[in-house]
């Protein structure tokens, strides 16, 4: 058996030109034109090149967006100051702080700053407490790529076992919320495991839908992963390999030689989940944008 793989990058295609077409809807009826504020910290090369990708991507959809860069020496004050710049702007409607800030700045107060209307990445304690209760919120991007990856492959999640590897507030948390909330693409009985979780594979093994987001390479493998279930492989790990121009390549958290032998429906990294986290920012920011224009885009 060989799994099917989910296609994000067509997935994303189809979502970005929907999101193009309202953006240039909300410019022509309320001459308003949705700005992202991206504000990054340091050099870290994988975040210049998500920076880099979620620009462009924002360029191809009509979306403005001002970038500030900081030394890596940049102080909380000084990071801080300029969310507050961004909070300030009425061009900018959603703010990207890159992440991770390096070392001795205080995330979560950075975080804390952001205006709730403007949290894109859907990160603040108003949006997170929003989301658990059910409110309107903005959804942090790779659970809600993950979403509708599954909702578009058609996967059924409502009584299934899911189980996340992860329990990051980016990944692993909000995931797990939105696949167990009584909603559409949620209603299972949800499992997440992480470091301290004794046993990992007997875990693994009873999931119908898998999702790994542990941050390392061949972290799940075929022998863990239970026949037919669908996995969502959410790791993006750097291997060096000197047959690639950059001198590596991308690989995810799971081996995808045997775990596609196994699964029914993969996602391939890169070109899986990668593509719907930028879909989500740009969806959030031209919601953003509505909103504070009195609509609501729901793409
Ligand atoms: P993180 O390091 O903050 O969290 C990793 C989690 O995995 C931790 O909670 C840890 O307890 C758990 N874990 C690690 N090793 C484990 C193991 N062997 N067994 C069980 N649990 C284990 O990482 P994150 O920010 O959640 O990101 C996870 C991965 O997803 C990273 O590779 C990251 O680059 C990637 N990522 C991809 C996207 C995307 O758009 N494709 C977005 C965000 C993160």
């Amino acid at each position: 058996m060989g799994a099917e793989l989910l296609d994000g990058k067509k997935l994303a295609a189809e979502m970005r030109a929907e999101i193009r077409r309202k953006v240039a809807e909300l410019k022509a009826s309320k001459q308003i034109e949705p700005g992202l504020g991206v504000l990054l910290v340091g050099e870290n090369p994988a975040s210049v090149s998500y920076v880099t990708a979620k620009e462009k991507a924002c360029a191809e959809a009509g979306i403005l967006s001002k970038e500030i860069r900081l030394p890596a020496t940049a102080t909380q004050d000084e990071i801080v100051a300029v969310v507050r710049q961004f909070n300030a702007d009425p061009q900018i409607h959603g703010i990207l702080v890159q992440l991770p800030l390096p070392k001795g700045i205080d995330e979560n107060a950075v975080i804390e700053t952001i205006s709730p209307e403007k949290d894109v990445d859907g990160f603040t304690p108003v949006n997170i407490g929003r989301m658990m209760i059910g409110l309107p919120s903005f959804l942090p991007c790779t659970p809600h790529g993950i979403i509708r990856m599954l909702l578009k492959a058609g996967v059924e999640t409502a009584g299934k076992h899911a189980v996340v590897i992860g329990r990051s507030n980016i990944v692993g948390k909000p995931v797990a919320h939105l696949l167990s909330r009584k909603a559409l693409g949620g209603n299972a009985t949800v499992t997440i495991c992480h470091t301290r979780t004794c046993d990992l594979a007997s875990y693994t093994r009873n999931a119908d839908i898998l999702v790994v987001a542990a941050g390392h390479a061949n972290t799940v493998t075929g022998d863990m992963v239970k026949p037919g279930a669908v996995v969502i492989d959410v790791g993006v790990n750097r291997v060096p390999d000197a047959t690639f121009p950059r001198g590596y390549r991308l690989c995810g958290d799971v081996d995808f030689e045997s775990v596609s032998r196994v699964a029914s429906l993969l996602t391939p990294v890169p070109g899986g989940v990668g593509p719907l986290t930028i879909t989500m920012l740009l969806f959030n920011t031209l919601e953003a944008a509505s909103r504070a224009a009195g609509d609501s885009a729901a793409v």
